[in-house]
């Protein structure tokens, strides 16, 4: 029979990857504890109608890219594309509007798309996400700008952009339509297919076409800026201030309009060149219609996903710092059949002690162990024989120098600490 491999466009985090992961989402975690930010785990899948209500019937996502399917009970299920729509919809079943506002929650976790597997895109892939619920301030917008940027900071992550824009609100984002229909309408000839198809439907969505002859009309269209309302105008001003008061540099551009229909106000993307042509590592902005549009209140929010395997790869080729490589610190040998039980005691007092121990488990001579403990790359063995039994003690080998102590083992976990925080250390 054939083997089984992985579906097209997932894949699997092995140990010689995941230990770099581990380390991104404790980055993570402390600086959300930093911005005061609570982690919360929401469910993988929902109903369908969560998203094509909250992301939009228009959008590629709800259109071309969700996994949807009938569960045994016939109710139409959908694995989650994204997790603001669940966020928000977390919020409103719980109640917590009644809480201080604004409440700022985070989750990480898979999402999927079915979409054309590439470099940097994947049809399960993870996102960390930030979401600011019931702040319609646009310091919450300069806030959750701030935490990408301090996340990517602390990862190590350079050569970044960040793109802004505003998309308006129902206010003004009518007349703004109405002006790209009808520049887009005369300029029909040059439109790709996709683009024909969204000048009724999203004409928005024309901006961000990747075809060259839709970027060149989209060049010369109306300025987004030109029908801001003026409280979108005023928000949009106080975002780029408070950027500014942070140093944060930027770039306004009026053709990011990102895939989801939910956006108000404030769009933003984080770039980097080092993905080609999928290159943001993270996108976000305010949604302040969103919850309406699942069938809640008013919720004002701004949020933002990070691609967590894009960060990834960001950080491999700017050969970032992960933190310590995972090591063993000690490998115990059994010179007998007799200290194996002691191997297994002694290796778990260390365990116990906060030292990385390792034993063999499958019954080898005491010379296919000492190549266990090198090919494991353990820093020392710790080696139990007849007389270390009769002695109470252990033989301590370093395997950098080959230097070797018989200690008690009343002193082991104090002096093997020492060592190894001057090894750590040096
Ligand atoms: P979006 O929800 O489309 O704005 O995506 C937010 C972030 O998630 C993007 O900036 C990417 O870093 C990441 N992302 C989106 N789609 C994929 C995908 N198919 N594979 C890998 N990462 C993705």
């Amino acid at each position: 029979m054939a083997e089984i491999s992985a579906p097209k466009g997932v894949r699997d985090i092995l140990p010689g990857e995941s230990w770099k992961w581990a380390h991104v989402f404790r980055v993570m975690q402390e600086t959300a504890r930093h911005f005061g930010y609570s982690e919360v785990h929401l469910p993988l899948f929902e109903h369908t109608e969560l998203f094509s209500r909250g992301i939009g019937d228009t959008t590629d996502v709800v259109e071309k890219e969700m996994y949807t399917f009938l569960d045994k009970g016939d109710r139409s299920i959908t694995l989650r594309p994204e997790a603001t729509a669940s966020m928000v919809r977390a919020y409103l079943e719980h109640r917590m509007g009644t809480l201080p506002q604004p409440v700022k929650m985070w989750c990480a976790g898979p999402m999927f798309r079915y979409e054309r597997p590439q470099k940097g895109r994947y049809r399960q892939f993870w996102q960390v996400d930030f979401e600011s619920l019931g702040a319609a301030s646009p310091y919450a917008d300069v806030e959750i700008i701030a935490i990408s940027l301090e996340l990517f900071r602390r990862l190590g992550l350079g050569r970044l952009e960040v793109v802004i824009n505003s998309v308006g609100c129902p206010e003004c984002r009518p007349e703004y339509r109405k002006r790209l229909t009808e520049y887009f309408a005369s300029r029909r000839d040059q439109l790709c297919e996709t683009c024909l198809a969204r000048l009724e439907r999203n004409p928005l969505r024309i901006l961000d076409c990747k075809q060259e002859s839709c970027r060149a009309v989209t060049e010369a269209a109306p300025d987004v800026y030109d029908s801001l309302c003026g409280e979108c105008r005023d928000h949009f001003d106080t975002v780029k201030d408070g950027l500014d008061a942070l140093g944060a540099s930027y770039r306004l551009d009026k053709r990011l309009v990102r895939g989801l229909d939910y956006y108000t106000k404030t769009a933003y993307e984080i770039l980097s060149g080092e993905l080609g042509s999928q290159n943001a590592v993270c996108g976000g902005g305010r949604y302040d219609n969103l919850a309406e549009a699942i069938g809640g209140h008013h919720v004002p929010g701004v949020g933002f996903a990070a691609g967590v395997d894009r960060i990834l790869m960001v950080m491999e080729q700017q050969e970032c710092s992960f933190g310590p490589v995972p090591s063993v610190d000690v490998f115990a040998v059994a010179l007998d059949d007799a200290s194996r039980r002691n191997v297994l005691q002694l290796v778990n007092m260390l365990r116990r002690n906060s030292i990385v121990a390792e034993m063999d488990l499958g019954g080898k001579s005491m010379k296919a162990q000492m190549k266990a403990a090198s090919s494991r790359g353990a820093r020392f063995a710790c080696i139990l024989g007849e007389n270390e039994r009769a002695g109470g003690t252990v033989t301590v080998k370093d395997l950098a120098t080959a230097e070797q102590r018989e200690l008690p083992l009343s002193s082991l976990v104090a002096e093997l600490h020492n060592k190894l925080t001057s090894t750590r250390e040096g």
